[in-house]
């Protein structure tokens, strides 16, 4: 058993380690709330999105891909209410200027509190409360009144006089661009409804405690799919897309016992119901993905604010009518951590401890890594250099490692899940008895004829 709190350490040290997952501007002292993807993360996140487009473009029928840009017209969201309702209850620790999230805070200690309650309504709560908090920072238990915080991101694109211009925003949530774009694709796409758009796109919230790694960030990435129905349809849909949603996790190797639902008991005015689906983080389960029930809202809002028809016509009926929108939206860096939790395991290997990543085959940012034996041999080196030339054509994404002994080479591979270690010795040179493959999860090892090296790894791997 890996004792839950020091399980995140665990695996923020491998991340930064092994070239996962760095903290933004590090070198300036970092950037709070802002990570970047090193060599090895990069490959994780890539494989996620082709997996989820694949499931989410490719395999249905009727849904349109789309990569929106990311700023939009400041309009946008006046319609869609971020300038005046996308905010979070913040407080200001007095003695060190520490701000807290209120809702979060108090839902720590076991207290019901949303952060779509009024300022008045949350500040009644938090005097009733306030004794029993502490600034995680110094300590002290004198925090300013609760007020509400916009979360959305300026920008000063195009406004090069200031004087009562609109802020451009960057994205709060990336479905936005779906939304401005749905008219162009009925009218270029002439899908029939109901049709359903993705899109993976960056969002940008200013978040009071960005915390927990990349769960709060102030930068991320979301995949949304919008399913545009007829109204009153939704409810078979919903269901549908629900179940969609959660056996999409279970086929990248989530462990069921991992997730859970959660419904949204306080929902949004034109909502008709929002369902999450948590992951057992090491400090408790928390939200990955949000499944949406969202009526006409959006449609209907972008319409009035762009003066722009957004019915949709059926061609066959003369049906005219604002779509509804079921959305799932799910953010990557969320999904990433929760894979690389899902999948790190210690166990003992021929008396030694080790740490490997149980990734799918298909997640694996190295699929495949390559050693000589000995580096001091010039004939084996040339040798594996050839076989990893010819793997890498295959399966890309292959190491060579000379570096150490075989152990360690195997222990650092293990480290970032890379499902097979190939290594090429001087029976594979003298004898031509082929290479030794050795598998991540048992270490067992098993000799393989150099023809067949490729077409038994694309099995295995596939
Ligand atoms: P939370 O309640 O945790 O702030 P939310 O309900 O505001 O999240 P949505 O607006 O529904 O989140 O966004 C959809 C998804 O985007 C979330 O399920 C989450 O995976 C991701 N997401 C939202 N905010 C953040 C953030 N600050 N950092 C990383 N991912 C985020």
């Amino acid at each position: 058993m890996i004792e839950k709190n020091n399980k995140m350490e665990k695996i923020v040290s491998l991340c930064k380690r092994r070239g996962f997952v760095f903290q933004g501007s590090e070198i300036y002292g970092g950037l709070a709330g802002v990570f970047d993807f090193g060599p090895r993360g990069v490959e994780l996140l890539n494989n996620l999105k082709k997996i989820w487009w694949e499931s989410n473009v490719y395999q249905k029928e009727n849904y349109y891909g789309l990569d929106a840009g990311m700023f939009k017209h400041p309009k946008t969201w006046d319609a869609s209410g971020h300038t005046t309702g996308f905010s979070d209850p913040l407080a200001e620790c007095k003695k060190c200027n520490t701000r807290i999230r209120v809702d979060k805070v108090l839902n720590s200690i076991d207290v019901d509190a949303d952060e779509k309650l009024e300022e008045k309504e949350l500040n009644e709560i938090f005097d009733k409360y306030r004794d029993k908090i502490r600034c995680e920072k110094c300590g002290a238990k004198d925090f300013s009144k609760v007020r509400k915080f916009n979360l959305l991101v300026k920008s000063n694109l195009g406004d090069f006089t200031s004087e009562g211009a609109e802020p451009v925003y960057l994205p709060g949530e990336a479905c936005q661009g779906i939304y401005l774009d749905y008219k162009n694709i009925v009218d270029s796409m002439h899908p029939k409804i109901p049709f359903g758009v993705a899109q993976i796109g960056k969002a940008f919230r200013n978040e009071i405690s960005p915390r927990n790694f990349l769960f709060r960030v102030r930068e991320f990435e979301q995949a949304d799919t919008q399913l545009f129905i007829k109204p009153k349809e939704n409810k078979k849909a919903y269901e549908n897309m629900k179940q969609d949603r959660w056996n999409w996790l279970l086929s990248l190797g989530i462990n069921e016992s991992n997730l859970k639902w959660h419904q949204h008991e306080n929902l949004v005015f034109y909502a008709k119901d929002a369902w999450d689906i948590e992951y057992k983080f090491p400090w408790g389960f928390d939200e990955i993905e949000g499944i949406h029930d969202r009526t006409d809202y959006d449609l209907t809002q972008h319409m009035k604010f762009s003066g722009t028809d957004l019915n949709y016509v059926d061609q066959e009926t003369g049906e005219k009518y604002i779509p509804w929108i079921l959305e799932t939206s799910m953010g990557l860096g969320r999904l990433f951590v929760a894979v690389l939790d899902n999948a790190y395991k210690e166990d003992e290997l021929g008396g030694e401890k080790r740490v490997f990543l149980s990734l799918k085959p298909q997640l694996a940012p190295v699929k495949v890594a390559v050693f000589p034996l000995l580096k001091n041999k010039p004939q084996l080196v040339e040798k594996t250099r050839e076989i990893y030339k010819n793997l890498k054509k295959e399966f890309k994404s292959v190491e060579f490692d000379d570096n150490g002994n075989i152990g360690k080479r195997y222990r650092r591979q293990d480290e970032i899940g890379t499902p097979f270690c190939v290594t090429i010795d001087f029976d594979t040179l003298e004898k031509k008895e082929g290479v030794t493959v050795r598998d991540r999860d048992t270490g067992k090892q098993e000799r393989v004829s150099e023809n067949d090296l490729i077409s038994f790894l694309k099995e295995k791997l596939s």
